[in-house]
């Protein structure tokens, strides 16, 4: 039997999954790790710990699931994205903590480059917004505020990387530095379009475009984990940011093809092939996982408050008891008796980008009970997600039919159901919803030729269940009226 380890390093913990050849999961660990928060709106990690943790989960699920180092054929790498880590080259010790994608440390400095007339500059090169959460500025912080950082990048001996980089130096013994298309993307410094590192962005944050690492499609060699390190040599085959590590592990690999998954937050990329396709309604345009070496296009948008609402109404209006306790009570109802629920608890994304909207319930009537907000809560985080679809429907002309979900809250039947009926689409819901981890073990395993084509691993991840509209034009149509009169009192502007 042959084996793909697949690490997948998240925001808070570590996990590491051993694949056999059928894409089943023989060996799985988990490791939280330390968040640190300096001060507010601050959000760091410890790069030893990421590297700490890595090393334990990967020797922990490979006892778990009986597999000797010398069973694995190849290493897929997926990741948090945007978070950034600097170290000495020489001796490989951080100059700094990670600086994790939500700290928000660099807002100033954001607003003063949007003041400066930088937004359609950067959006051109990088299809990104300008905004705390890409690498960018995270870096230049640190080149202006840690001396160690300045010294190394004088002589040369500063390395930068997102945690694919760190952790592929680190595992390697300092011989792989590397990152893929889909992390690179996430920077802010790399051009999409030229896909190089960009000489006017580097020069803009300040950054010696030679001290970058080299950027490699995602399904490609990568090297040699270092056997002092794990105790074998195992080639890196398959990189990536998660995101698009789970739009490749749908295999959303066609133009129009489209993931949304539901954790705390929606993530929506849809798949454009070749065109990097610019948006006129507020989303980002970024590289999706390549296996060979011509660039592959999304674009995406994500909804900040989806399950994240499902918590809110355990934890702070205590009206469930556990998340899954809402399916039931949605589907006992036959409509939320007209209450909208608009969670804008960090202001609103894509497309409306206010980010000064706050929440709120309307279309209260004495008749409205408990079981009604509830549904409105799970209504709501598809009429989000409808959202989003439009403006990639705009922005495309794709008119899409299939959608595949993941994350937590697509477990839950009843939300899955609406959001076939708002969209008029028909969802898909796989076997495996591991499906971040699913993609770096394919994006490994082709390399690795574990497996010889993308025909071949369509097999492997089934279908559990399709959901399939049910609404008439009419009546989605006065829901989506509904729900758009409520969006259009919690915008400021
Ligand atoms: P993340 O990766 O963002 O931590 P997960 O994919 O683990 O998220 O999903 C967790 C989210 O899904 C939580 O916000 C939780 O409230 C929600 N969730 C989990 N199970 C259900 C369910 N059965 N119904 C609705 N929401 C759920």
């Amino acid at each position: 039997m042959k084996y793909i380890l697949v690490l997948d390093q998240g925001t808070t913990s570590t996990r590491a999954i051993i694949f056999d050849e059928c894409a089943r999961i023989v060996g799985i660990a988990q490791q939280e790790f330390r968040q640190i928060y300096p001060q507010a709106g601050y959000v760091e990690h410890d790069p030893i710990d990421i590297l700490s943790s890595a090393r334990s989960v990967i020797s922990e699920a490979l006892t778990r699931g009986k597999v000797k180092y010398s069973q694995l054929m190849a290493m897929g790498i997926t990741n948090q994205r945007e978070t950034i880590v600097m170290w000495d080259k020489t001796t490989g010790e951080p100059v700094y903590n990670a600086i994790v994608w939500q700290c928000r440390r660099t807002t100033n400095y954001c607003e003063e480059l949007i003041k400066n007339g930088y937004t359609d500059l950067i959006y051109k090169k990088t299809g990104l917004k300008i905004d705390p959460y890409f690498s960018a500025t995270k870096i230049k912080w640190i080149l202006d505020n840690v001396d160690k950082a300045k010294k190394l990048l004088k002589e040369g001996n500063l390395c930068i990387g997102t945690v694919d980089t760190y952790l592929m130096w680190e595992l390697s013994g300092h011989k792989i530095y590397k990152t893929d298309y889909t992390n690179a993307s996430r920077t802010m410094l790399f051009n999409i379009h030229d896909l190089k590192w960009d000489e006017e962005l580097c020069n803009l944050f300040k950054v010696d475009l030679n001290i970058l690492p080299e950027v490699l499609s995602s399904g490609a060699n990568y090297g040699y984990t270092s056997s002092d390190v794990l105790g074998c040599e195992i080639p890196i085959c398959g990189v990536a940011g998660d995101q698009q590590c789970s739009l490749f592990g749908q295999l959303c690999i066609n133009n129009g093809d489209l993931k949304v998954t539901y954790g705390t937050g929606c993530f929506l990329l849809m798949n454009t092939a070749d065109k990097a396709i610019e948006s006129k309604n507020g989303l980002l345009t970024t590289l999706a996982c390549s296996i060979t070496d011509k660039p592959n296009y999304a674009l995406e948008g994500s909804v900040f408050v989806g399950g994240a609402i499902i918590q809110w109404l355990r934890d702070e209006l205590q009206l469930i008891k556990k998340a899954s306790d809402t399916e039931k009570i949605a589907n006992s109802v036959p409509d939320t008796n007209n209450a909208v629920i608009v969670p804008a608890f960090v202001g609103l994304g894509a497309p409306y980008w206010d980010s000064k909207a706050t929440g709120l319930i309307c279309g209260l009537t004495r008749g409205v009970n408990k079981k009604h907000i509830v549904r409105a809560c799970l209504e709501s985080i598809c009429y989000q997600v409808y959202d989003v679809v439009d403006s990639m429907k705009k922005d495309t002309n794709i008119d899409l039919n299939d959608i595949k979900v993941d994350g937590g809250a697509s477990s839950n039947n009843f939300i899955m159901q609406f959001q076939s009926d708002i969209l008029n689409s028909t969802i898909i819901r796989p076997s495996n919803i591991e499906v971040t981890a699913l993609g770096a073990c394919f994006l490994a395993g082709l390399t690795a030729k574990v497996w010889n084509n993308i025909d071949e691993v369509s097999q492997l991840n089934g279908v559990d269940k399709k959901f399939y509209n049910q609404f008439d034009e009419e009546k989605r149509n006065l829901l989506l009226t509904n729900w758009h009169n409520a969006v259009n009192k919690t915008l400021t502007k």
